[in-house]
């Protein structure tokens, strides 16, 4: 058994969860730079990194910068049932529940449905889960949705472009006639032409835990996430999506109207955005 404390003495004390090895270390072979798999997500949530992923997204920072972004798309266009197809940790199905939506919570890994469930109890809900793959969800979800939320960043653990265009189709095939899907993604066009020195490191939750780009080319971003209570550091590989490509891909499989948001922002305040949103329409 290894604990936090045993892989950093320094820094861990206090932390007395017990890991196995598998629990924190992920497995990314000997060259890490070839893994371009869209089911590697699996092994990269480990719990050593579910345990932790609070800590990244910090709900309260979130919450200070999502403000009620989503919930306002979604009251706008009378929304009533969402589905919460990447869950996590919970963070988006939580506040859909507090805001009074009937919530879905789905997610192709079920480390971090555990972690949802118990998330949502801690704020008083009882998560209602379902582990899918986003490539086969008509077959692991069923009912019709007013909404379908992909948010945090996950399209991008989609590799190939047939499982995009796979996803945005069971996505599309889920909501109503008049239905939303509501997806975000990192601004990568910056990463991507902005050459090596201009990828700044992306603080969250204060100095506690820094994300940062250690390799990138179009095929591949790869981050490391290094937290620093404890000194454990995961990674994730990801593929590096184009605004406008992602846009297209929307409209190629059905979405009317598109609508992309820099940073949560109605009108892009001048600031190159961290995040895109895109809010897309099926009439
Ligand atoms: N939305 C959460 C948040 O903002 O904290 C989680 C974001 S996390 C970056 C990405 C999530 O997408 C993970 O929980 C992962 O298991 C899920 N995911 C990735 N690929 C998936 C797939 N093909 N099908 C279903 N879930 C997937």
């Amino acid at each position: 058994m290894t604990t936090a404390a045993d892989r950093s003495p320094d820094t861990a004390a206090g932390l007395d969860t017990e890991y196995s090895e598998a629990d924190v270390h992920q497995e990314f072979g000997e060259n890490p730079n070839e893994v371009r798999d869209t089911d590697h997500y699996q092994d990269e949530y480990i719990k050593g990194f579910v345990d932790k992923w609070d800590d990244y997204i910090g709900w309260e920072g979130r919450a200070a910068s999502e403000g009620s972004f989503f919930i306002d798309q979604l009251r706008s266009r009378g929304v009533e049932k969402v589905l919460d197809v990447a869950t996590g940790t919970g963070y988006n199905s939580v506040q859909l529940l507090k805001a009074g939506f009937e919530t879905v919570s789905a997610d192709g890994s079920a480390e971090m449905l555990a972690r949802a469930f118990s998330n949502g109890r801690e704020h008083g809900h009882v998560l209602r889960v379902v582990q899918a793959d986003w490539r086969w969800l008509n077959r692991d979800v069923h009912g019709e949705y007013d909404a379908i939320i992909c948010l945090g960043n996950s399209f991008t653990h989609l590799f190939a472009e047939r499982d995009r265009r796979k996803a945005l189709a069971e996505f599309y095939a889920m909501l109503s006639h008049d239905g939303v899907l509501i997806l975000d993604q990192r601004n990568y066009d910056q990463i991507l032409d902005g050459g090596f020195q201009s990828k700044h490191k992306y603080n969250y939750a204060g100095d506690t835990v820094t994300a940062e780009p250690e390799y990138v080319d179009d095929g591949l971003a790869r981050f490391r996430y290094t937290f620093h209570d404890d000194g454990s550091v995961y990674h994730l590989n990801m593929f590096p999506l184009r605004k406008d490509y992602v846009r297209r891909l929307m409209r190629e499989v059905g979405f009317q109207k598109i609508d992309t948001y820099g940073d949560f922002q109605e009108t892009n305040a001048g600031d190159v955005p961290d995040y895109w949103t895109h809010v897309a329409e099926k009439t």
